[in-house]
C-alpha cells in the first residue's frame, strides 16, 4: 500500500500548539487506500507539546513574546524530508494555516489572525524535494478513486419512486382539439370542407368532399351505357 504523510493533528494526535487536535473526518477514508504516516514537525523538532504559538515574521518564526523557534522549525523541516526519502512518500497532506505545515496560507505574522497566502517551513522544504503537498482544506477526493466513483454514481441517480400493490397509472384527460390542433375528418365534413386525399404517396384534395359518392363521368348516376 502506498504510503502518505499526514500533519499528525489532523490524524487525532493531541499536537498543536494548545495540547488539541484537529479533527478531519477525510482520514478514515484514506486509510482504506494509504498507509498513513503521522508526523508533527513541531514536536519533532525538539518543542513540547504545550508551546507557544508561532508566526512567520520575515523568514523567522517567532513567538508573541519574542522568541525566535526558527532553529526547531527547520529541524523538524529536515526531519519531514528525511522521512518522505526513508518510505518512498510521494503525497503529503498538512494542516493549513501552520507555520510549519500552512500550504496554502499562513499566519501574516501580527498575531491579529490575520491570515496570507504562504507556505510553512515544512512544507516548503516538502514541494522542494518533490513531495506533492495538499492541504486539508483542499478537495481531497481524486485520492480514493472508488469514493470519487461512489459519489458520481449518487449524484447521477434518479429518485425511484417504488410502485404500491394495487396502484393504479393515474388517468390523464384526454386534450381537447382546441388544443391540440388536431381536428378529425368528419370535423372538416362538417365545415364544407374539402377532406384529405392521398395520392400514391402525395397528399391531395379531392373536389369532393370525402365519403359522398362520387362519379367517374359527367353521365347520370346509374345510366347504363349504350352498347
Ligand atoms: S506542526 Fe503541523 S502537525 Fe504539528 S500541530 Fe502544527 S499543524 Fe499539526
Amino acid at each position: 500500500m502506498e504510503k502518505i504523510l499526514v500533519s499528525a493533528c489532523l490524524c487525532g494526535q493531541k499536537t498543536r500548539f494548545d495540547g488539541k487536535d484537529n479533527p478531519f473526518p477525510f482520514i478514515e477514508k484514506l486509510k482504506r487506500h494509504y498507509d498513513v504516516v503521522p508526523f508533527c514537525p513541531e514536536v519533532e523538532g525538539g518543542l513540547p507539546l504545550l508551546r507557544e504559538p508561532c508566526e512567520i515574521v520575515n523568514n523567522s518564526v517567532l513567538s508573541e513574546s519574542g522568541k525566535d523557534y526558527t532553529k526547531e522549525y527547520i529541524e523538524g523541516a529536515k526531519k519531514a524530508v528525511s522521512l518522505c526519502h526513508f518510505f518512498g512518500i510521494k503525497i503529503a497532506i498538512l494542516k493549513d494555516r501552520s507555520p510549519s505545515c500552512g500550504s496554502r496560507t499562513i499566519h501574516d505574522g501580527s498575531f491579529k489572525n490575520n491570515m496570507i497566502e504562504g507556505l510553512g517551513l515544512t512544507a516548503r522544504a516538502l514541494i522542494a524535494d518533490g513531495v506533492k503537498v495538499y492541504a486539508d482544506t483542499d478537495a481531497l477526493d481524486f485520492l480514493v478513486p472508488e469514493e470519487k466513483k461512489k459519489k458520481a454514481k449518487t449524484l447521477g441517480k434518479r429518485p425511484f419512486k417504488k410502485k404500491e400493490e394495487g396502484e393504479k397509472k393515474p388517468f390523464k384527460k384526454a386534450k381537447s382539439p382546441a388544443k391540440t390542433g388536431y381536428k378529425k375528418k368528419e370535423d372538416n365534413w362538417k365545415e364544407g370542407k374539402p377532406a384529405r386525399k392521398s395520392f400514391g404517396g402525395k397528399k391531395a384534395f379531392s373536389k369532393k368532399p370525402f365519403g359522398k359518392p362520387r362519379r367517374s363521368s359527367n353521365k347520370p348516376f346509374n345510366q347504363k351505357t349504350p352498347k
